[in-house]
C-alpha cells in the first residue's frame, strides 16, 4: 500500500509529538556549565541583590541633609573594602562604584560634582536622600523566586544565578539523540564521489541543530538501503531517548525505515504532515524512545527539525515554551500560496521601519540546501488560494 494517509495539520502533528515528550529526570548542574539547559525547579535567590547598600557612582558618601556644604573626608571606601566605622553628621567618605555605603550615609555625591582640597570636599548642589545609592535587595530579595521551572538558561540567567549565590541548579538531563542517515548514495564529505553519489549533509546538519537544543548527539551512518543495515542501526538508535533517522520514509522501493521500525516494535503515531517541504515525516515511539523518520531532502528535514524535533527536545527537558516560537513580520515581496499544504518559505530578514521585512529567497526546492543556507527565517505561508501580497503580515521562525 503506497498511498499516504490523510495528512495531519502542523498543529495536530505537533500536539501529538508534545503529548509523548515527557520531561526526563533531573540532575545537578554547575551554574557555569548550565547555558542552554532547562531548569527543573524554581530557583530562589540565596542573598539579597545587592547584598548591601552600595554606591552606583565613584564619589563621596554623605548625608543628604549636610548639602550643600564643605565636609572633611574621613575614610576612603573601595569595592570590597568597607569603612571601619559609621559616617557621622558633617562628614564625607570617598567611595567607589560598588563600595558599601556606610551606616549614617544616605547619598553619594558623584565625583564630578565635587571640588576636593586639603582632604575636604566642597559641594555646591543639593541631593535627595538615596541619590546614587543602590539599596540592598533592590534587584531581588533573598528567598524570592529568581527563575521559574522550565526556564531555558541563557547568558543573562546564568549571570543572575551566579550573582544570587547559586552554585548548582537542577536541570533535566540532556536527551540522548541518535541521528541515523540512510542512503546508499551517501558519502562522507572529504571522500571521492563515485557515480551517482552525493555528500551526506543531513547527519552533520541534524547533529548541529540538536546540540543547540541541548541534546547529546551520536551519529550513525550513513548506512546503505538494505534491510539488515537498517535493522542493526535502527535497533541501536532505539536505545536512545530520541532516534532521528534521515531518508527512506517515502513511498519508494528502497524506503525501508518505517517497515523495519515496525518490525522492531516501534509504534507509528503518524506519517505525513500537510506541510511543504517535509510532508513524508514519520513519528512514533518504542517504550520511552521517541522516533522521528525525517525525509532525506535536506531542506525538508531542516523544516521538520524546526517544526517538530526541536520542540520535542525542549519538551523532554521540561521547557515552559518548547515552541516553535513564531515571530511576526511583513513580506517584502509577494508569495504564491499552496492550495493544499502550509508552506515554510526560506527568507532573509531585514529591518524595515522597526519591523522585520522578510525577503523570500529564490530556489525553494527541497533539495536546495545551499540556497537555504542564505536564509535566516522560515516564513509560514498558510495553505490557500491566490497569493500573499507584498506587505502582508506573516509569522516566521528564526533560523539559528
Ligand atoms: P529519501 O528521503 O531517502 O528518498 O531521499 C530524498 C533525497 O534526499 C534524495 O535525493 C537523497 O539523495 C537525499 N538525501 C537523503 N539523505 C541525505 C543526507 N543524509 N544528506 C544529503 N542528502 C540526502
Ligand atoms: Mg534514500
Amino acid at each position: 500500500m503506497r498511498l499516504m494517509p490523510p495528512l495531519l495539520s502542523i498543529d495536530d502533528a505537533l500536539a501529538r509529538v508534545l503529548a509523548r515528550a515527557r520531561p526526563l529526570e533531573a540532575e545537578s548542574v554547575p551554574v557555569a556549565a548550565a547555558a542552554r539547559r532547562v531548569l527543573s525547579e524554581a530557583v530562589s535567590a540565596r542573598v539579597d541583590l545587592p547584598p548591601f547598600a552600595s554606591s552606583a557612582m565613584d564619589g563621596f558618601a554623605v548625608r543628604a541633609a549636610d548639602l550643600p556644604g564643605r565636609l572633611p573626608v574621613v575614610f576612603r571606601i573601595a569595592a570590597g573594602l568597607p569603612a571601619d566605622r559609621p559616617l557621622a553628621p558633617g562628614e564625607a567618605m570617598e567611595i567607589s562604584t560598588g563600595g558599601a555605603v556606610p551606616e549614617g550615609a544616605d547619598a553619594v555625591v558623584p565625583i564630578e560634582l565635587v571640588v576636593e582640597k586639603d582632604n575636604k570636599i566642597e559641594i555646591a548642589d543639593r541631593l535627595s536622600a538615596g541619590a546614587h545609592v543602590r539599596s540592598a535587595g533592590g534587584d531581588v530579595r533573598a528567598g524570592d523566586v529568581l527563575l521559574e521551572a522550565g526556564t531555558v538558561l541563557g547568558a543573562a540567567q546564568v549571570g543572575a544565578l551566579a550573582a544570587a549565590g547559586v552554585a548548582d541548579v537542577l536541570c533535566a538531563r540532556r536527551p540522548a539523540v541518535v541521528v541515523l542517515s540512510t542512503g546508499t548514495e551517501l558519502r562522507a564529505p572529504g571522500a571521492e564521489l563515485g557515480p551517482g553519489q552525493i555528500y551526506e549533509s543531513n547527519g552533520p546538519m541534524l547533529a548541529a541543530a540538536f546540540e543547540t537544543a541541548g541534546a547529546l548527539v551520536e551519529r550513525i551512518g550513513p548506512i546503505p538501503d538494505d534491510e539488515e543495515s537498517h535493522r542493526v542501526a535502527l535497533e541501536r538508535g532505539l536505545a536512545a531517548d530520541v532516534l532521528v533517522s534521515s531518508g527512506g520514509v517515502s513511498v519508494g522501493p528502497h524506503d525501508l525505515v518505517r517497515r523495519i521500525l515496525a518490525e522492531l516494535g516501534a509504534e507509528e503515531d503518524f506519517w505525513g504532515v500537510a506541510v511543504r517541504p517535509g510532508k513524508p515525516l514519520a513519528f512514533g515511539s518504542r517504550d520511552a524512545t521517541l522516533v522521528f523518520g525525517l525525509p532525506g531532502n535536506p531542506v525538508s528535514s531542516l523544516v521538520a527539525v524546526e517544526l517538530f524535533v526541536r520542540p520535542a527536545l525542549l519538551a523532554l527537558q521540561g521547557a515552559m515554551r518548547p515552541g516553535p516560537l513564531y515571530e511576526s513580520g511583513r513580506l517584502a515581496s509577494a508569495l504564491a500560496r499552496n492550495a493544499a499544504r502550509d508552506e515554510l518559505v526560506r527568507a532573509r530578514t531585514r529591518d524595515g521601519a522597526g519591523e522585520a521585512m522578510l525577503e523570500p529567497l529564490t530556489g525553494q526546492e527541497s533539495h536546495m540546501i545551499a540556497r537555504a543556507a542564505a536564509a535566516d527565517a522560515l516564513v509560514l505561508v498558510p495553505a490557500g488560494g491566490g497569493e500573499l501580497p507584498a506587505g502582508e503580515r506573516v509569522r516566521y521562525l528564526r533560523l539559528g
